[in-house]
This record gives C-alpha cells, structure tokens and sequence, in this order.
C-alpha cells in the first residue's frame, strides 16, 4: 500500500529508521583473495585519474576504474559456482531485483572468533543462537559478525604458509541453513563467505557449493554487523548490472528500527 511507503520515507527523514553503511571502502589496498598459484586470479580495484580540474580537464575531476567481479565489498550470483551453473536467472543481470533486499538474522561469533581465528560455524552453535533470538526465518540472510572488518589489512586475509586461517561455516550447518530453513543466502565480514581452511571441507568451499546451488546468495567483506541488532534489520545489496556477471562490488545498506 502507499501508506506503507510514504511512512517508510517517513520513517527515514525522521530519523525512526536509520541506515547502517556495511560497506567496505574501496581502495587500492584492501585485500583481494588469493588463489593457489596455478589458478587465475581476481584483479584487486585500481584507480587512474583522467582529469582533477587541470590541463586534463580543466573544470571536472573523474576517474577510470577497474576492478574484479570479487573484490572489496561484493555480491556472489549462484552462477559463481558449479553447482549453480545451469540455475535460472543466476547471474547479476538475470536475478529477479525483488532478491536484492531481505531481512537478516546477524549470528554474533565474535568472541569466539576473537580466541579463535579457525573458528568454525555449526549447526548446535546456530541453534544455541535460535533459543536466545528466535528462529531463523525463511527468506532471511545469515550474517556471520566475526568483528573481522576490524582487522588490519595486513591480517585480514589470515594467509599463513598452510593456508588461510579466518572464520566461516562447516558444510552441515550451510546444507542445514538452505534445507531446514530455507534462507536468502550467507553473508561474512571475512574474504570470503566460506572458512579459510574451506578448501578441506567435504564437500570443498560448502557455503558456495550449497548456497549457490539451491539459487542462494552470498555477502563477504561486510563491516558495521555489530551495529545491526541480531533480528529486525533488512539488507538492501544490488549488485551492478553486469551481462552474465558472477558478482559484483556494491553498496551494501541495512536498514534498522532506531531503539525508541
Ligand atoms: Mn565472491
């Protein structure tokens, strides 16, 4: 209904409804994954002027940019992985923008991550979570606080000589989250939306290979979670329009009830 909206917009401008930023900001030094070596790489942002009010372009300032589909901030389409390969409207372009907002339940792992940057996300952790803050509902983003964005830059991806140490889920708990409670997909403060020793996993990488393959979404390089309470706040996250894209980098915005 009208009504609804106009007493959103209101809810806005009076302050009832505030934004949360989740974004990171983009620059040419956040980090961007690492592959092993053999594989292709993502191409971290980079930036070049063209012009800043001077012989260039004497009255405007503007910049070329290029930048990997996942890098800083992004969006993961199912078409990212295999098992969403052959999915309908599975690419940036083709997913219905009705999916580019939804609530999110904010599941709060930062102390343990605090003591362990292997800590691994569980089923019986999530339901500890449930009892405490109420179900899971369907449609909604799981989003894993880790304090994560905290870290340094030359922490964040946790890469160490074995591999990359920093949080994420086991393979039950996605395959549980998609299956028994049907959510909108997985969203992390880390590099990406699987553990760093995900590659170990059976089946490897879990988050992308149940998310994507159920037609399921995935956030990583959040920051701000530990300013979203652990229900009630909606995600807004429209990636760019890229033709077949796999993902993209983005503004992420959540939008949260101000405490009366
Ligand atoms: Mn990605």
């Amino acid at each position: 209904m009208a009504s609804d909206l106009l007493a959103f917009a209101r809810g806005l401008s009076q302050g009832a409804i505030r934004i949360v930023d989740l974004t990171q900001t983009l620059t040419q030094d956040f980090p961007t994954i690492q592959l092993p070596p053999e594989f292709g790489q993502c191409a971290p942002f980079r930036l070049e002027e063209v012009s800043r009010y001077d012989e260039r372009g004497p009255a405007w300032y503007w910049n070329n940019i290029s930048v990997g589909e996942h890098c800083g901030t992004h969006f993961d389409a199912p078409i990212h992985w295999i098992s969403g390969k052959d999915l309908p409207n599975n690419a940036v372009d083709t997913i219905d923008p009705a999916n580019f907002i939804a609530p999110a339940s904010v599941v709060d792992c930062s102390k343990e991550c605090a003591a362990d940057p292997d800590f691994t996300l569980t089923i019986p952790f999530v339901e500890t979570w449930e009892k405490q803050n109420g179900g899971i509902a369907a449609g909604d983003w799981v989003l894993l606080r880790s304090d994560w964005s905290k870290k340094p830059y030359a922490e964040y991806a946790g890469l160490r000589s074995d591999g990359a140490h920093t949080p994420g889920p086991d393979a039950a708990v996605v395959k549980w989250l998609v299956e028994e409670r049907d959510v909108h997909g997985f969203g992390t403060e880390t590099i990406g939306t699987d553990h760093g020793q995900g590659h170990h996993f059976n089946p490897p990488f879990p988050a992308h290979f149940y998310m994507h393959g159920k037609g399921r979404y995935g956030l990583q390089c959040l920051t701000n979670l530990d300013l979203l309470p652990p229900k009630g706040a909606v995600i807004v996250s429209a990636p760019l329009k890229i033709k077949n894209g796999s993902g993209s980098p983005l503004r992420v915005l959540a939008l949260v009830e101000a405490s009366p």
